[in-house]
C-alpha cells in the first residue's frame, strides 16, 4: 500500500482527497500545518507528499526544503497561486512536480501514479537501463548518442544534446528552467531563459512533426519544459 502525506490546511479538500485516495487503496496521513507535516514525514515516512504551498505557520518551500535534507519522497505541490514564480521556487526548493488548484482528481491521480512511478525507477538507474528512447516521432539512444527520425540520423550539437538528455531521462517531469540552465550552462546563467527558447526551438525543429505545436517537447509558461512521452 502506497502512504501519501496530505499537506493541506484546508478540511474540505483534506476530506475529498481522503475519501478519493483511500477508495484507490493509498493510506493517507493529513497534516494541516508545516510543522505536522515534519513531524509526520518524519514518524511514518510516507511514499509520497502532497503539499499545499499556502500553508498557515510555514512558506511551503521551506517545508520543502526541511524535507529534502532527509527525505527522497516525491513532493507533489497543490498550489493555488496564479504566478508561476511561487510554483518555480517550490520546484527548486525540491518539489517534483505540481498540480494547481482547482484541479480535477483524475489529474492529481495521474501526477501521483507518475511521481511514484519515477520513484521505484532512480534516476541514476533509469539512465542506465533505457538506452533508447523511441516515440512515434523520433529515437534516442542515449548509449551511441544518437538521434534518429525514422531512417535519418538528426544532428544535435552538444548543448541541444546535453538538453534533450535530461528531458528525456525524466519522462512526464517538469523540469524547471533555472535547473536546466543550471545543469547545461552552469551556475552563472540563471537568468538566460532565452538560451532555453532559442535551443528548445531547435530541437523541436529536428525532432517535432510540426515545432510550432509540439508534441513530446512541451514549454510550461514561464516554470520549464517536459518530455511527454
Ligand atoms: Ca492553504
Amino acid at each position: 500500500m502506497i502512504r501519501v502525506l496530505v499537506v493541506e490546511d484546508d478540511p474540505q479538500l483534506v476530506r475529498a482527497l481522503k475519501i478519493n485516495l483511500q477508495a484507490r487503496r493509498y493510506e493517507v496521513q493529513a497534516a494541516g500545518t508545516g510543522a505536522d507535516a515534519l513531524r509526520l514525514a518524519a514518524a511514518r515516512r510516507p511514499d509520497v507528499i502532497l503539499l499545499d504551498l499556502g500553508l498557515p505557520d510555514m512558506d511551503g518551500a521551506e517545508v520543502i526544503r526541511n524535507l529534502r535534507g532527509w527525505s527522497r519522497a516525491p513532493i507533489l505541490v497543490l498550489s493555488a497561486r496564479q504566478t508561476s514564480e511561487e510554483k518555480v521556487r517550490a520546484l527548486d526548493a525540491g518539489a517534483d512536480d505540481y498540480v494547481t488548484k482547482p484541479f480535477s482528481m483524475d489529474e492529481l491521480l495521474a501526477r501521483l501514479r507518475a511521481a511514484t512511478r519515477r520513484q521505484k525507477a532512480p534516476a541514476a538507474s533509469r539512465t542506465n537501463e533505457v538506452s533508447v528512447v523511441t516515440t512515434d516521432e523520433f529515437s534516442i539512444d542515449l548509449v551511441a548518442k544518437r538521434a534518429r527520425r525514422g531512417e535519418r540520423t538528426v544532428r544535435l550539437t552538444p548543448t541541444e544534446w546535453h538538453l534533450l538528455e535530461i528531458l528525456i531521462t525524466h519522462p512526464g517531469q517538469l523540469i524547471t528552467q533555472s535547473q536546466l540552465l543550471l545543469e547545461v550552462w552552469g551556475p552563472t546563467y540563471g537568468e538566460n531563459t532565452n538560451y532555453l527558447r532559442v535551443y528548445m526551438a531547435q530541437l523541436r525543429r529536428k525532432l517535432e512533426a510540426d515545432p510550432s505545436h509540439p508534441r513530446y517537447l512541451i514549454t510550461e509558461p514561464g516554470m520549464g519544459y517536459r518530455f511527454e512521452p
